[in-house]
């Protein structure tokens, strides 16, 4: 079939994704617990998106809804056990066929081997499964393997620097840097292992929230801070003596600081990409993106992780610097979600695709534009049920500009012999505007009725919209 593209311009793209890094562990988002000075450049250099969600708040699904823009239930990635069928439409390999000098470099985490490897990528260099921290196995088209030593964030950015040194730089290139960090089990490198040793990192406001009032399957998830494995995730033992509160608090302080010091080498490392970009003189025509394919509790509620709906694991950092169109310092709050990145990265490169996207472009919203119809509400969906360690519900929902609702829906003939609720549907329901912090389920509150109301409405009408149909027992 013969495809006609228009392509007006031809920018360069630096899609940089980090693993489970969370918007408030960015300083350019208010972080209250860390400084990333080079995160804040592309913030201050270009555009802050603080509206950013997943429509999935898990690794894999998230990775497939941005190189296909649609939903989960369309490009089959529903749980992390699934891998993306290599045959679908991708939006790097639609700029590779418009020209573009292709590569994605890091955590690929999307499956490997035939129908699973990496397609439309001219270079591809990943590692296998979640890869390692030290001393990380990386793997290559036709099953090659390197082995080489040192700190993967590190690896992986020496890998993106020396591809786009070595492109053609008579054409445009679209490069993906995708690192593991700050992914579980957060293992520093050598040059931050011990940054904040000599300090408390403050802890969040809802660190001891009791989840009162909230769904019984939310009440019984394993996230929380005594779930973590001292050895394995806190790199030590637990120092004996302690209270229940004082080793709660001990175990936050391990973690959070293990976490931010993975942040640490990622900032340093994005650092080390822009000064490149600089040095080479490519700053100017480059889109350089800085995402992560979900956000992460840091003692939100007590938790670690993500999978659930609640704000912090929902947002997704999104920052995106390109001079020739996006004004710096440019702060967009419009809803945008994971699915419309590959619209929107598209756009901005200026070519046209004929895919069936579920995304749409908010590139307009870069460039300072309004768009009249944008939507003011989004839908969301974990598919994973109850899995073996976190024991998450299955759920969907739908945030608005001022609410959320969430269904849980547990069936408990989906897992023979877990403990399910007495009723295998819970609702809640939050007013952000209110309740930021989502402390308090006003779901079935009287005063909340046509709120309520309007929210299953909207629920059934953007999950009809996108083409997925609602739980039925
Ligand atoms: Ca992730």
């Amino acid at each position: 079939m013969l495809e006609i593209r228009v392509v007006t311009e031809r920018p360069n793209l630096v899609f940089i994704m980090s693993d489970d890094h969370a918007a408030h562990a960015i300083s350019a988002y208010g972080s209250r617990i860390n400084e990333t000075p080079n995160l804040d450049r592309i913030a201050t250099e270009g555009a802050r998106l603080d509206a950013a969600f997943c429509t999935n708040s898990i690794c894999a699904p998230s990775r497939a809804a941005i190189l296909t823009g649609t939903y989960n239930h369309v490009n089959g990635v529903t749980t992390l056990d699934t891998p993306l069928d290599n045959s679908l439409w991708t939006f790097p390999a639609e700029l590779g066929a418009s020209g573009w000098q292709t590569a994605m470099i890091g955590k690929w985490h999307l499956g490997h081997g035939a129908g699973a490897d990496p397609v439309g990528f001219d270079h591809w260099r990943v590692l296998p499964g979640q890869g390692h921290y030290h001393n990380p196995v990386m793997l290559e088209r036709d099953g090659r393997v390197v082995e080489r030593g040192g700190y993967v964030t590190d690896l992986i950015t020496d890998d993106c620097i020396e591809w786009i040194d070595q492109r053609d730089p008579e054409r445009p290139f679209a490069l993906f840097c995708h690192h593991k960090a700050p992914h579980r089990t957060w293992e520093p490198s050598r040059d931050h292992f011990t940054m904040y040793e000599d300090e408390t990192i403050p802890f969040p406001d809802t660190f001891r929230d009791d989840l009162a009032g909230r769904a019984e399957v939310v009440q019984a998830v394993k996230m929380r801070m005594m779930d973590l494995d001292p050895i394995i995730d806190l790199g030590a033992v637990v120092p004996e003596g302690l209270t229940a509160d004082e080793e709660i608090d001990w175990r936050y302080q391990r973690y959070i600081k293990r976490y931010l010091r993975c942040v640490a080498s990622i900032d340093d490392n994005v650092g080390r990409l822009l000064d490149y970009l600089d040095r080479s003189g490519l700053a100017e025509n480059t889109i350089v993106v800085y995402t992560s394919d979900q956000g992460f509790f840091l003692g939100d509620h007590g938790w670690f992780d993500k999978r659930l709906m609640y704000e912090e694991s929902l947002q997704m950092p999104l920052l995106v610097r390109y001079p020739p169109a996006v004004a710096p310092g440019s702060v967009i709050d419009d809803i945008v979600v994971n699915v419309d990145f590959a619209a929107t990265l598209l756009d901005l490169c200026g070519v046209e695709t004929l895919a069936d996207l579920q995304g749409r472009s908010f590139a307009p919203l870069l460039r300072g534009d309004q768009i009249v119809d944008w939507p003011t509400s989004m839908y969301y969906r974990y598919w994973m049920h109850r899995d073996g360690s976190h024991l998450c519900p299955a759920h969907y929902g739908v945030r608005t500009r001022s609410h959320k609702l969430i269904c849980y829906y547990n069936d408990p003939l989906d897992q023979p012999g877990a403990r399910g609720p007495a009723d295998p549907v819970e609702w809640e329901l939050f007013d952000l505007v209110a309740d930021p912090l989502e402390v308090t389920n006003v779901w079935g509150d009287e005063a909340y009725g046509e709120v309520q109301a309007e929210l299953l409405a909207e629920l059934a009408r953007l999950q009809d919209h996108v083409g997925d149909a609602p739980f039925v027992r």
